[in-house]
């Protein structure tokens, strides 16, 4: 499953920070989410609390912020945001976009005691 795999990367992370910052406890994990990255938020939610049960996670809200995607409108010359690939130009309704941003997943912020 995609996203159980996405949660161990997760998870990944936040046993290296843990091991840097000497941290015992996180109580949230805020992750970025790329609108375009084909992540399904209730899906990792769920994945989170089976995966971070075994490790320093357990316990911990996993808080979602969605960025938007953007893409390059050959047309318009410039950067405009999408909602989903293969979307047409919010500016021109023109079809000629290269997705530049939004397929990415990051954790923005640990919270932690
Ligand atoms: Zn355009």
């Amino acid at each position: 499953m995609h996203e159980m795999a996405l949660c161990e990367g997760i998870i990944g992370i936040v046993e290296e920070e843990a091991r840097k910052r000497a941290f015992a406890k996180v109580n949230v994990v805020c992750l970025e989410i790329g609108a375009l990255s084909h992540v399904a938020p209730e899906a990792l939610k769920f994945c989170f609390e089976a995966v971070a049960a075994r490790t320093i996670a357990r316990g911990a809200r996993l808080e979602i912020v969605e960025t938007p995607g953007t893409a390059w409108c050959m047309d318009c010359s410039r950067s405009v945001e999408i909602r989903q690939r293969y979307e047409p130009c919010p500016s021109c309704g023109g079809y000629h976009l290269q997705v530049t941003g939004g397929e990415e997943m990051r954790v923005r912020e640990l919270e932690v005691d």
